[in-house]
């Protein structure tokens, strides 16, 4: 199970979030996972003005998922799991559900459709291997990749089973090592 936001592609967010705050953002310098804090109390205001564009618009993968994730679907059953962008207004959040299925099905060809899974909660899924940039939603794996974001990077990880990757050069490290973690998992 692999997640979308910061792991696939980091998408348009920070630079409608800029747009809309008229200053550049450093994002490392936030330990937060949810940049919308940065909006404080004009989070509503924010909304109103962005809720309908596209946050995926020209947005890029990150370099080499493309190939990396091509190489794993040969031998791992593959599945994206993403989350709602705009929790705080549900009813608007079909709009960025589709632009999400849209920027999948453009980008990354050999994926069925129908391994999309659009859930808030990701712990209710079970699966074997899980990447994502938050740990709380590798919960559920038998093997946790936990992708560096600024928001993590000072976490230290102490389970057993949990593995930080950089890159997707570094998830292909991990995973298509072939005289152990195949046959494990
Ligand atoms: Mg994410």
């Amino acid at each position: 199970m692999i997640d979308m936001d910061d792991v696939l592609t980091s998408g348009n967010f920070i630079y409608y979030l800029e747009e809309y705050l008229g200053k550049k953002i450093d994002i490392n310098q936030y330990k937060f996972y949810s940049l919308q804090e940065l909006l404080g109390n004009k989070k509503m205001d924010f909304f109103n003005k962005f809720k309908d564009l596209n946050m995926y618009q020209n947005a890029v993968l990150l370099p080499n998922c493309y190939e990396v994730l091509k190489e794993l679907n040969e031998i791992y059953k593959i599945y994206i799991c993403t989350a709602y962008i705009w929790p705080e207004i549900i009813s608007y959040a079909g709009n960025n559900l589709k632009d999400k299925y849209q920027f999948l099905y453009e980008n990354l060809d050999f994926i069925d459709p129908r391994n999309y899974i659009f859930a808030e909660d990701k712990a209710i899924v079970n699966c074997d291997i899980k990447i994502d940039d938050k740990l709380e939603n590798l919960k559920n794996a038998k093997l946790k990749l936990l992708y560096t974001a600024w928001h993590n990077k000072d976490l230290d990880l102490e389970e057993e089973n949990l593995i930080r990757v950089n890159d997707w050069l570094d998830i292909k490290r991990v995973l298509m090592k072939k005289n152990n973690t195949l046959q494990k998992y």
